[in-house]
């Protein structure tokens, strides 16, 4: 790095050399168009009589081939090559001074030197004032990017545009309007900063009113305009944008139509899009990829991921760290650590990202010991753990009821690395503690929040209760989370678990009379497993499957042999205050028990079954899991909301703890 000693003398050097030139050729007078290759104003006003540039006519050449060195060495980050290339220049012109600004500019903590460059300049030209504005426009200082804004002698289309745009950016639309209306030739530029940031500050309405008197709709309106809807999660309206398009959809548009499908819970339409666009002959890039690959892990679509992966590997992105990272989280989300681990291991260049993923990979599965592990070696590799690295740190010694470790890396999270807890990694925490049957502490901590809990600690915190049937905590926790959020099903129904350990149905009845008057709809529980090309959704008490026979049957032959085995099943779990014998056969039904018993019937025997739930796993079907991979010799995996339980020879990976 140059120190700035050294930085400014070769500038004063230059400005002689260039002067002497003058000197020396008194004839070679010539006035100069300050032709800039990138942004050009041949305005001759800019060029004043005071201020004469002396070029020889053999000297244009030469400055012409430097110039186009020194934009290549900028071009690649090579900053001191270019110095040195305009060091050693005899005769320099504005294009020169530009070409080297820009790459000072690139640099955020170079900005002191930009500006004194920009000093130095003998004649800086618009391109010159518009380099430094919007430089401090994506630096955020705007009061810097409006004194150069103001002082540019001829302003040109990307001066208002620079300075426009980045207004928008910030969401400061008034201000933006207020320059796009002074601006005299607005271009498609000014037009796509004022919809894009209608877009950004969520006025869908001011974008689509802009959007339709833009004398010219190119394809970034169109696509800002489809981000907007699919954000506000207006579907429908992004869908007809995307079919209207009257330009050619770039890489970009499909990508806000897939990502914004996959953001609004529609994973399967975003990933028949995928599909269309590879059609229609447009090559993914890291971005689009990832939210392919996110698609895939909300749908456990662990077939299409490894497609996918074949996909990332064909079109060169193996050595992408984004990429690799999202096919590792994939790989951990649809329950295949191996392959997960197995990428993670081969990637050559890993910054704190795919760590991150590696480590909540194996917080999710519940193996403690491997994250911690990962997060050891992580910091021996000099990798700066950040916020998310404790998140999943947190999590893995929550799935494994490590409470003092837990505490410890919760401490140490300030202390050590200068990483203040949020919101996640509290509820982690009164999670932890909580399931570790020590409520009081749980409730203690969300008080000592440095911000207002959030409907998850209470959640977390109720959770507990049940699990520890303590029904004093339980009305503490489920007042303050409908408090928070009245329509929140869990506060009713978690409270009803929780009377319902303890045999207080009158209670339960209550609540559940409440719930209904409140209007609250709890959850439909679902459980899904992917068999061959086809992936099956099962609802509890499903109806409509067509092979729902077999399935009674063989859960009524496993239920037998699991009672056998010294099951018996836990009736709280029904809810109903009911007939034993009745709750008995609703928890038979149970969504995931129908889909394991569908695996144990469609899949090879001896092979894994692997199903999905879309909310916690119950504890009677958490206790029969672990008879049926028992009697079925084969490992059984759940993933529910929080996490994945590797069930098998009759016990759980999550030691009962969950
Ligand atoms: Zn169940
Ligand atoms: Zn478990």
């Amino acid at each position: 790095m140059l120190s700035r000693y050294k930085f400014r003398r070769p500038f004063k050097l230059c400005k002689f050399r260039f002067f002497s030139s003058y000197v020396e050729n008194p004839e070679a007078i010539s006035k100069r168009s300050s032709s800039s290759t990138s942004c050009s104003s041949s305005n001759p006003s800019l060029v004043c009589s005071n201020n004469l540039t002396i070029i020889k006519h053999s000297d244009q050449g030469e400055i012409f081939q430097l110039n186009k060195i020194i934009a290549r060495c900028v071009r690649s980050g090579d900053l001191d090559g270019a110095l040195r290339v305009f060091n050693g220049m005899r005769v320099k012109d504005t294009v020169t001074w530009n070409s080297l600004l820009v790459g000072f500019t690139k640099d955020p903590s170079r900005m002191r030197e930009a500006h004194q460059l920009f000093d130095e300049i003998p004649e800086p030209d618009t391109f010159s004032y518009n380099i430094m504005s919007s430089c401090y426009v994506r630096n955020g200082n705007f009061d810097k990017a409006r004194s150069f804004f103001k002082q540019t002698p001829v302003k040109d289309a990307a001066s208002w545009n620079t300075m426009i745009t980045g207004y928008a950016r910030r969401s400061e639309m008034e201000k933006a309007r207020e320059l796009f209306d002074e601006m005299t030739e607005k271009n498609e530029v000014s037009w796509n900063a004022m919809i894009s940031g209608y877009v950004e500050c969520g006025d869908l309405e001011m974008a689509l009113s802009f959007f339709k008197a833009a004398p010219v709709r190119g394809v970034v309106a169109w696509t800002a305009m489809i981000t907007g809807y699919m954000k506000a999660k207006k579907v429908e309206l992004a869908e007809a944008m995307f079919k209207d398009m009257t330009v050619k959809r770039n890489l970009v548009t499909w990508n806000a139509m897939i990502s914004g499908y996959v953001e609004n819970s529609l994973s399967e339409d975003g990933l028949k899009l995928f599909k269309a666009m590879l059609k229609d002959g447009i090559r993914p890039n890291p971005s689009g990829l990832s939210s392919v690959l996110l698609g895939c892990s909300e749908l456990s679509a662990l077939r299409l991921g490894r497609q996918i992966h074949q996909l990332v590997c064909k079109a060169t992105l193996c050595n992408d760290v984004t990429t690799l990272t999202s096919l590792i989280s994939m790989y951990c989300k649809c329950g295949d650590l191996d392959d997960a681990w197995k990428l993670f291991k081969a990637m050559k260049r890993k910054d704190v990202v795919p760590w991150n993923a590696m480590i909540s990979g194996y917080a999710q599965h519940g193996k403690a010991e491997k994250a911690l592990c990962l997060f050891r070696e992580m910091r021996e590799n000099k990798i700066r753990p950040d916020r998310i690295t404790f998140v999943a740190v947190l999590l893995a010694c929550n799935h494994a009821g490590l409470v003092d470790i837990g505490m410890e890396f919760f401490d140490s999270m300030v202390r050590d690395y200068g990483v203040e807890p949020r919101s996640d990694h509290y509820s982690c925490m009164v999670d932890l503690l909580g399931r570790a049957g020590k409520l009081e502490e749980a409730s203690k901590l969300i008080k000592s929040m440095p911000f207002r809990p959030h409907a998850v600690d209470y959640g977390a915190l109720l959770g507990a209760c049940r699990v520890h049937k303590n029904v004093e905590m339980a009305e503490f926790a489920s007042k303050k989370l409908l408090e928070l959020n009245p329509r929140n099903a869990a506060g009713y129904v978690q409270l009803a678990n929780v009377y319902a350990s303890r045999n207080l149905w009158e209670d339960v009845a209550r609540v559940r009379k409440r719930m209904k008057q409140s209007n609250v709809v709890k959850v439909p529980g679902y459980s899904w497993i992917e068999i061959g090309n086809n992936i099956h959704q099962f609802r509890s008490s499903e109806r409509i499957h067509p092979e729902l026979d077999s399935i009674h049957n063989k859960l009524k032959e496993l239920e037998k042999k699991m009672i056998l085995a010294g099951y018996t099943p836990e009736l709280e779990f029904a809810l109903r205050d009911v007939e034993e014998e009745h709750k008995e056969k609703l928890l038979l039904w149970h969504s995931e028990k129908l889909a394991v018993a569908f695996g144990c019937l469609k899949l090879p025997q001896g092979s894994r079954i692997q199903v999905f739930k879309n909310l916690r796993i119950c504890g009677d079907c958490h206790k029969a899991m672990k008879f049926i991979s028992e009697i079925e010799k084969r490992e059984i995996i759940v993933r529910d909301t929080t996490r994945f339980h590797h069930f098998k020879d009759g016990s759980c990976s999550c030691g009962d703890y969950w």
